[in-house]
């Protein structure tokens, strides 16, 4: 091969040329160690002088040339190995979110209170000594307060241990019929563990009007297990104690995990306890100003995680805020 021949060789090589295989193949054959530009500079002793030079100048054309060319389509064939786009390549769902299933429970609530012609209102998460505990009959030596060992911001100022201070606001606020449900965050010096935490949330109701009976408590709480919990729900009332109730009582409902036979949920009872309730006590009607000869009333307050784990069997209060994926879908 002369070195016409080579050039030649060379041209079509690189015409040809469609990959970085292809290049490499170019670089191996002309360039490399053993490559054909190598073998003619070899042979440049066997020239003579003026052949040399022009051979000489000839070649180290030629390596330039496939330095260059190497080097440029090396870059145009990288950018089109990177991935172009594959009609075929299944489409990716979009995800949307969901409502928290605390959102989910309460909205439900909600919507079976007021559909029994309650009022939602709210109230703030800051209270005031007065509000959260005085008015509400709870003394400053009270032991309720010992139980409800609260976040104090300042001396007089505590993040709230329940929503029945808003019982107190709306009640100063309004005169009778009162027929309120106030649901909202509170927060207690509680540990951390499966079934404590120290933020959750409550639903406080009330019921004042003249004539509002324990009877009507019951049946009011009675549609709402049904409704909430199934329609083969039963109810019962224990005898209980709140500062702010007089009579008080504790609700269970039957356990709809073993249909009251006893399980390891209910504590082999077959009812699990899930809301406090009473006839609102009058030295709370005194301290709002209502007139505790005319109006009688009733108020209850529960849980909002402990109603969601019931019906949805959560083993954990920790699940609520933890914001796993995989839980929160369930409830999508
Ligand atoms: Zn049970």
């Amino acid at each position: 091969m002369d070195l016409k021949e080579l050039k030649i060789s060379l041209e079509e090589d690189i015409k040809s040329c469609s990959n970085l295989e292809d290049l490499e193949k170019i670089r191996v054959k002309y360039l490399g160690r053993k490559g054909l530009i190598k073998e003619y500079f070899k042979k440049l002793k066997d020239f003579s002088s003026d052949e040399r030079k022009s051979a000489g100048k000839t070649l180290n054309e030629l390596q330039e040339r496939i330095k260059s060319f190497i080097e440029e389509k090396s870059k145009e064939f990288e950018e089109k190995r990177k991935p172009s786009i594959d009609l075929f390549i299944p489409g990716r769902k979009s995800e949307t979110g969901s409502l928290h299933p605390i959102s989910i429970v309460l909205k439900e609530i909600e919507e079976i209170f007021t559909g029994m012609g309650f009022e939602v209102v709210s109230g703030p998460e800051m209270e005031s000594d007065y509000h959260n505990f005085e008015a509400l009959n709870i003394s400053k030596e009270h032991p309720t307060r010992d139980e409800q060992a609260s976040f104090f911001v300042e001396e007089e100022l505590i993040l709230r241990t329940h929503t029945s201070p808003v019982q107190i606001r709306v009640m100063k606020s309004r005169k009778p019929p009162v027929r309120i449900i106030a649901p909202g965050k509170v927060y207690r010096v509680d540990p951390f563990d499966p079934s404590h935490s120290p933020v959750f949330h409550q639903l406080e109701g009330l019921y004042v009007d003249e004539g509002v009976s324990f009877a009507e408590l019951k049946g009011t709480l009675e549609i709402f297990a049904k409704e909430f919990f199934g329609a083969d729900t039963e109810i019962k009332f224990l005898p209980s104690y709140f500062p702010f109730t007089e009579p008080s009582a504790e609700v269970a409902i039957s356990c709809a995990i073993c249909k009251r036979k006893g399980c390891s949920t209910c504590g082999y009872t077959g009812w699990l306890e899930v809301l406090g309730c009473g006839m609102v006590h009058p030295r709370v009607f005194e301290n709002v100003g209502y007139n505790t000869e005319k109006y009688t009333g009733y108020a209850f307050g529960f849980g909002i995680e402990r109603m969601a784990m019931i019906k949805y069997r959560i083993p954990d209060i920790r699940l609520f805020y933890e914001n796993e994926i995989d839980f929160l879908e369930i409830f999508k």
